[in-house]
């Protein structure tokens, strides 16, 4: 089934070799391959072959889908008719229409790059992510992935810098790659491989919260009597209504070209995780937000409900997306791949030790690219990946590494020690080491493995940073090189001061355990426990450089993600809080009020016809009466909190104000909830609880 269906609904290459005369084939592949600029005289062709298929596959519109700063993907449908003067139309899409779009950008975020009145905004074909076709009961559209900026050339979206980071990659890599005598390869692309996990409810539960609906996550619930304690559901065998509904994602992700690969049961109950097979980031990332769009959209079709929030359950395992990275030349070389000769190996290590030197130097830019509202209750909480930015190399790869630091040229002399690019070094083999699964940022084989990426999140962001960071130590390893003469004494030295400079980096502890904080903080390296602190970095001086030199971000682009993110994480905080408001007052308060009146009831309804005692009624009209009291006077708190709030004139003070006054408010307002949850009659709670929503599927 899967190879019938594979990319049926995509305008792949083989479509295009079909399609296409071979001189536009040839000119479209050369923009794909190595990056050139396309000619409008290609452009035309393509549209109409791509116009063409999409009409025999019953598509009546076309969009430019793009992918503002929301995070999400947008797309404004147009269909392909044209009417003529006999009062009839006809099919049209132009080569213009194909190559640029002029969506109204005045409702997307921009973070004061324009204001409203400036509303025009841009979207480019992006030739390299294969177009494709949304299908659904309301019709089919063709897409074509685009790039979003602004009038001024701003990048409005997450696609523009994630390509512009691909190239400083690709370009520094490449530097390095002739430095070690590679003359053939032309590219380096980062590929990227991400797991996603996710949440699967009924969808009657859902319907029934308001908190799930408007803010993705459960605002109260107390915790159900059983967890995720017996470890019984990590790869444990799935419920027939889950496979039927896995059968269809798989089907509609294979249709759109999406390799699904894995899929099983995570850690805690009612969550999931599926992997595609690794891919070049940016068609990983398109394909990644279509992963996210899929599951929602599959999930309805089977009365379920996807929830790709962070942290939709306290008191069980949050989500995560697992963003497994490496970079390959466009000849197949994978080079983080250890390989087996020692000239391979030189080059592995050089790659390798340029990964841990960007890890070391710019954790801090890593860490706000994990950093979202939802990601806050899981790093450093005890499940996910701690804040603490570190790598694991396992066992084998850290020996070499630190042979690095204390080998030279006189330990190679000796024998039996590591040289590099003269003695053989110890074969790598892969998987020789237990697979730890806390650290954040783990050697896994043939990539890393960026664990801290917030399963919501798109990962464009975790993966320009890793191509702009990774790009900039290869720079820096590459200026030195080219200068020197004597190349193997110069790597030597190089690789042997990263290991001493940013060996602090490397961890293959567990990070979980509390020493490691205490260590970490020793080791000088940042611990970045919340969204608020991590997002100045954005604008620090030396990110600034970091991006302008390598022509991913410019000053002004920074500035406006780090209001967009500011301004995000103020807005999420006082939804939640605003929905915790209105749930208590109109749900919770009444739900509670009611029993306690029939307590009271029932009281003196005993009194009047019995000498029974009403003790336990009595007792627990008290304890419903005070904890009604308390719960009302978190609200106050709450209440007022949200208003002082809006009264926070700066961006970054308003957002810690939110993390540290709201978000508390609402941390004590719901334990008050959940606490008189377990005092209220079930059957007058106005909330489907825990138990039924992780349990009952
Ligand atoms: P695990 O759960 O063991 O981490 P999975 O099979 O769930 O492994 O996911 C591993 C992911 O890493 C897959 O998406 C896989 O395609 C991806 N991957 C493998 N090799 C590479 C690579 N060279 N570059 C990027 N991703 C890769
Ligand atoms: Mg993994």
């Amino acid at each position: 089934m899967g190879m019938d269906l594979f990319g049926v609904n995509v305008f792949n290459d083989s479509v295009m070799k079909e399609r296409l005369p071979k001189n536009t084939y040839k000119a479209l592949r050369r923009t794909i391959d190595e990056g050139l600029a396309l000619d409008p005289s290609v452009a035309e062709v393509v549209a109409n072959a791509m116009k063409d298929w999409a009409i025999e596959k019953g598509a009546t519109h076309f969009t430019h889908w793009f992918q503002p700063m929301t995070g999400l993907t947008a797309e404004k449908h147009d269909s392909f008719i044209s009417p003529t003067a006999d009062g009839r139309v006809i099919m049209e899409f132009s080569g213009k229409e194909l190559v640029k779009g002029e969506p109204d950008a005045s409702s997307f975020p921009s973070g004061g790059i324009r204001a409203t009145f400036e509303a025009r905004g841009y979207t480019a074909w992006d030739a390299t992510s294969p177009a494709f076709l949304k299908e659904d009961e309301g019709g089919v559209v063709l897409c074509i992935p685009t790039a979003f900026c602004a009038y001024t050339g701003e990048a409005l979206d997450k696609k523009t810098p994630l390509l512009r980071s691909m190239e400083a990659l690709s370009k520094q890599a490449l530097r390095l790659l002739r430095l070690f005598g590679n003359t053939t390869s032309k590219q380096v692309k980062s590929t990227v491989g991400p797991e996603q996990e996710y949440f699967l409810i009924d969808k009657k539960f859902y319907e029934q919260r308001l908190d799930l609906l408007l803010t993705g996550r459960t605002l109260f619930g107390a915790p159900a009597p059983k967890g995720q304690e017996m470890e019984d559901h990590y790869f444990g065998s799935l419920k027939e209504r889950i496979s039927r509904f896995m059968k269809d994602l798989n089907i509609e992700l294979w249709k759109l070209g999406i390799p699904a690969k894995t899929q099983h049961k995570e850690v805690a109950p009612a969550q999931y995780e599926i992997a595609p097979v690794f891919e070049t980031a940016n068609i990983a990332t398109d394909h990644n937000q279509l992963v996210m769009d899929t599951l929602q959209k599959v999930a309805l079709r089977h009365d379920l409900v996807c929830l790709l929030h962070e942290k939709p359950f306290a008191g069980v395992n949050g989500s995560g997306k697992h963003n497994n990275w490496s970079m390959t030349t466009d000849d197949g070389l994978n080079l983080l791949d250890p390989g087996r000769t020692p000239h391979d190996n030189a080059q592995f290590l050089s790659f390798l030790c340029a990964v841990i030197k960007a890890v070391d130097e710019y954790a801090d830019v890593l860490r706000v690219a994990a950093a979202n509202p939802g990601n806050d209750h899981r790093l450093g909480a005890n499940e996910a990946p701690p804040a603490i930015i570190s790598v694991f190399l396992g066992e084998q790869l850290s020996d070499v590494f630190a042979q690095l630091g204390n080998g030279g040229p006189k330990s190679s002399k000796q024998g039996g020690h590591l040289t590099i690019g003269v003695t053989t070094l110890p074969a790598l083999a892969k998987d020789s080491t237990d697979r730890n699964r806390t650290s954040p940022f783990a050697f896994t084989g043939n990539k890393f493995e960026f664990r801290m990426v917030p399963s919501s999140l798109s990962i464009s962001g975790p993966n320009i940073v890793l191509n702009t960071i990774v790009a900039e130590a290869l720079a820096q390893i590459a200026d030195r090189l080219e200068k020197a003469s004597d190349f193997q004494a110069e790597l030597r030295l190089i690789l042997k001061q990263i290991v001493n400079e940013h060996g602090r980096v490397v961890f293959d502890g567990n990070n979980y355990a509390d020493d490691w904080i205490a260590e970490a903080e020793r080791r000088g390296l940042p611990n970045i426990r919340s969204m608020v602190e991590a997002i100045p970095v954005l604008i620090s001086d030396k990110t600034v450089a970091l991006y302008e030199k390598h022509g991913v971000f410019s000053r002004v682009e920074l500035h406006s993600r780090y209001e967009i993110l500011l301004e995000q994480y103020a807005k999420n905080v006082n939804i939640e809080a605003q929905t915790m408001i209105h749930m208590v007052k109109r749900q919770i308060l009444p739900a509670g009020m009611k029993y306690a009146a029939e307590l009271a009831q029932g009281i003196g309804a005993i009194k009047a016809v019995s000498q029974a005692s009403v003790s336990v009624q009595e007792g627990k009209l008290r304890e419903v009466s005070a904890a009604l009291a308390s719960v009302q006077q978190k609200l106050s708190e709450l209440e007022k909190a949200c208003e002082e709030a809006k009264s926070v004139a700066d961006t970054y003070a308003q957002g810690v104000f939110y993390r540290d006054v709201v978000f508390k408010a609402m941390g004590s307002l719901r334990a008050d909830t959940d606490r008189l949850e377990m005092q209220v009659d079930a059957e007058l709670w106005p909330l489907p609880t825990y138990a039924e929503m992780l349990f009952l599927l």
